[in-house]
């Protein structure tokens, strides 16, 4: 048996540095590759486990000096090896002494699907790209691929001479050699495996003039160059302003932002090469609408910051996963509010609170650290758990002890372990010195245990008690069991306190105070229903605070301490209303009772939608005004869709299809904001077709219009959605916009009926096409189903498919939907009498 913490390789050898050889022609099915590893042997031992997935090791050797010892990979592993997780054994004929050594191996390797070295064919021309996070850079060469074990890396690239490469650090030589060019790199600082990266192929690069010393690069599928202005305006005062946040430099030599046309994720923070899907940094000015204005500076702020949370400190292991994510998407969201507070990119994060939940209320929540084993649990973990709640209860630290202690707490962190690894403790170490408050036992009830609080309050007098347990969902149990305790920071209007028992009283000189004042407080607060009203009543509180309200009226419904009726009553107080953060909250009410009603055939629910938020439209029209609050911009594209598909408000449907046959013929004609929802609408409608869509598709360059004909796309009724997602299975469709084409209009019982039958139909073909990432999170569509005859028929279907890491998704998706039934039965006849009362 191997010594072994779980799911970590033996601690028997340790990697020192690492000189690599890649030779990537990514018109050939095949790359090849040699390394020379440094490393420290602390026992003599005759094998050596490492990690190697889908490579053909040729040679392996072990040398000191002038000895050599030749090994060969094990013919069958050894007991306690994983080779599903791509462990590999090598064997060598006698003990290899301990001390320092270098191991040298030589492979052949195949693209893997956008995860590890995978390639990529684009405008007739081919690409080669990394993605090596969580477990992936193992496809690519043979390595102890830990996050703990941080090292430098010398890397080397033979690729076509009429092709070009940029890799983490910039390049030291070049040698051209007839049709191949060797490119050499700098070593890099150490880093750890996942976060090395490189890409090969035609690019543009695009000089980003900056105030900081660090040459900042765009680099992008030639053609696209025309596309960088509005990240180039973005990157120089994002640096600065992390920078100063951080009181350290950009920690390494040069910042390259590369534009990957298929890219399974969203972005990444690769050390000095930070790859981006197309969308998520590529804009034309005259397409871009307001909320990806505002995505691209978040995206771009996240994975900056993260060059110094993640990358110059590093988590020791994938368990404090959130230690990167939480800070980054925390830190995004102050970085984006310095350098342009009309992005309200903090009201963002705000406003993604009731997602968080709805995960983080279910029996089979995680915790936010949690012990990881294997690669599948450590892919499960980037979740709106380890990203939103991480951060929202950052923020909540942060508010409780201030921004000064907070930063002063950070930055000694970021001293203390500066190229190094750190654990959450660290962290936390940190801001208990800084603030002088005992910020570790209070992240811990919030890190170290699933769910979330619900906070109940009652007044007698000037007297407000409080009283905590935790938050649960009708129809399950709450993750976090009866006795579980959280230590809440409170703000009852006017009072601050530390709720760290069961109960505790505060004193106020109002009546019906704010429970939660700024909503900064990571719980749900319950009052009686008065206390509700003389809230909603009240204009002088914020827009957090106006916001919060809904978010916790729908909570107590959701909990079955409500029923839906006096949402809708709470609702019809906020019509006509045209802030961002009321309007979202608006638009989701009408998205819960039609997902959970089904009420999308209703004629009663049409009116009542109209009712809701056509008096909103009708103040900001279809068109952006001359000088309009780039948040009125957003609110328009937000209501659009509810009421073109479910009030099918005739005004607004004829003004979308029409707007949506100009954006056929010129999309620059249409106002970027409402382009997505109008062609989705007429889609719906019947008013384009299926063709018109994909010519659209097929000549987007813009990745505006790519997101626009992918929008109409998904709205397709019928057959016509059937053959959309076809369009996959082709390539017409990029293989990663697969998730956004088949996870919209998934809350419309007809829609999902005809996708879980495409999706039987063609899972094993549609796999060939996907990363195992997307399989891991895809059974939380689960959560869609009304019924338990249709949960089971799909769940059935994830379960037969045996896809490693996928069980908690599965889990999720079915409590969600036993949820949802739940809710349907309970609010059922309360929501047809209402309806009954309205028309
Ligand atoms: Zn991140």
């Amino acid at each position: 048996m191997l010594q072994r913490s779980p799911g970590r390789l033996p601690d028997l050898v340790v990697p020192r540095r690492y000189q690599v050889e890649l030779t990537v022609d990514p018109e050939r099915p095949h790359f090849s590759g040699e390394v020379v590893i440094e490393v420290e042997l602390r026992r003599p031992t005759p094998r050596i486990l490492l990690h190697a997935r889908d490579l053909r090791l040729h040679t392996v050797a072990w040398r000191r000096g002038d000895q050599t010892i030749e090994g060969r990979p094990a013919a069958q592993a050894p007991e306690g090896a994983s080779t599903e997780e791509g462990e590999v054994c090598l064997d060598f004929p006698e003990r290899l002494p301990p001390g320092p050594a270098t191991l040298c191996l030589t492979w052949e390797g195949t693209y893997a699907q956008l995860s590890g070295l995978y390639r990529v064919r684009h405008g007739g021309r081919w690409y080669a790209f990394t993605q090596f996070e969580a477990a992936d850079a193992r496809r690519c060469l043979p390595c102890f691929d830990e996050p703990g074990l941080k090292v430098p890396f010398s890397l080397a690239l033979t690729i076509p001479s009429d092709l070009d490469a940029f890799a983490n650090t910039p390049e030291r030589a070049r040698d051209v050699q007839g049709a191949y060019a060797r490119i050499e790199f700098e070593e890099t600082p150490p880093l750890p495996t996942y976060l090395l990266a490189f890409c090969v192929g035609t690019f543009a690069t695009v000089r980003c003039p900056g105030s900081t010393d660090v040459p900042m690069r765009l680099i992008v599928p030639e053609g696209l160059e025309g596309m960088t202005g509005f990240a180039r305006e973005a990157l120089p005062p994002l640096v600065e302003t992390l920078e100063s946040y951080f009181g350290r430099p950009y920690p390494y030599e040069k910042l390259d932002l590369v534009a990957v046309p298929e890219f399974a994720m969203g972005a990444m923070e690769n050390a000095g090469l930070v790859t981006f899907r197309e969308e998520l940094l590529l804009a034309d000015p005259k397409t871009l609408d307001e909320a990806r204005r505002r995505r691209i500076a978040e995206v771009m702020a996240h994975e900056l910051a993260h060059q110094w949370f993640g990358n110059l400190v590093t988590m020791a292991w994938w368990d404090d996963l959130w230690l990167n994510e939480a800070f980054a998407t925390w830190m995004a969201a102050k970085a984006v509010d310095a350098w342009r507070p009309e992005l309200a990119q903090r009201l963002e994060l705000f406003l993604q609170r009731p997602r968080v939940v709805a995960t983080d209320a279910l029996p089979s929540a995680r915790c936010i650290r949690q012990p990881v084993q294997t690669v599948g649990e450590a892919e499960q973990a980037f979740d709106a758990l380890t990203y939103e709640k991480g951060a929202l209860v950052l923020e909540m630290i942060e508010r409780w002890i201030g921004e000064d202690a907070f930063r002063r707490g950070v930055r000694a962190y970021l001293d203390a372990h500066a190229w190094g690894n750190a654990r959450a403790e660290d962290l936390f170490g940190a801001l208990d010195a800084a603030s002088q408050e005992d910020v570790s036992g209070l992240i811990r009830t919030f890190l170290d245990q699933p769910g979330l609080p619900e906070v109940v309050l009652s007044q007698e007098g000037t007297t407000v008690t409080l009283e905590q347990r935790p938050y649960r969902l009708l129809g399950l149990t709450p993750p976090a069991g009866e006795g579980a305790r959280w230590r809440i920071p409170v703000e009852v209007e006017g009072r601050r306190v530390l709720l760290a028992g069961q109960r505790a009283q505060v004193e106020v000189d109002r009546l019906c105070p704010h429970p939660n004042l700024g909503e900064y407080g990571y719980y749900r607060y319950r009052t009686d229903a008065e206390w509700m009203g003389c809230l909603a009543e009240r204009k002088d509180l914020g827009a957090r605070e106006r916001s919060g309200l809904l978010e916790n009226a729908w909570a107590q419904v959701a909990a079955g301490a409500a029923p839906p009726s006096a949402f809708v009553d709470l609702l019809e107080r906020f019509r006509g209303e045209i802030a961002r953060s009321i309007v979202e909250r608006l638009c989701d009410g009408v998205g819960h009772l039609q997902a959970t009603w089904q009420l999308e055939e209703d004629g009663r629910f049409a009116a009542l939608v109209a009712h809701l938020l056509l008096p909103t439209f009708e103040r900001l029209g279809f068109d952006a005004a001359a000088e309009e609050p780039a948040d009125h911009r957003v609110v328009r594209s937000l209501v659009l869709l509810p009421l073109g598909s479910f009030a099918r408000a005739p005004d607004v449907v004829e003004g979308a299809v029409e707007r949506a046959r100009a954006y056929l013929k010129d999309p620059s004609r249409v106002s970027p904001d409402v382009a997505r929802a109008c062609l989705a609408i007429a889609a719906r409608v019947g008013a384009v077709d299926l063709a018109s869509l994909r010519a659209l598709l097929a000549r987007a360059s813009d990745p505006s219009v790519r997101l626009a004909a992918l929008s109409g796309l998904a709205a397709l009724p019928g057959a016509g959605r059937r053959r959309a997602l076809d369009l996959v299975l082709t390539g017409e469709v990029r293989a990663q916009d697969f998730r956004t084409l088949f996870l919209t209009g998934l809350h419309v019982a007809e829609t999902r009926r005809i996708s879980f039958e495409w999706l039987a139909e063609h899972f094993e073909a549609l796999r060939a096409t996907q990363p195992e990432f997307t399989f891991i999170h895809l059974p939380l569509v689960l959560g869609w189903c009304t019924s338990e005859p249709e949960r089971d028929r799909v769940r059935a279907l994830f379960e037969a498919a045996r896809i490693p890491g996928a069980e908690r998704a599965i889990r999720q998706g079915v409590e969600r939907s036993t949820h949802r039934i739940a809710l349907r039965r309970f609010g059922a006849s309360d929501l047809e009498q209402r309806l009954e009362a309205t028309r």
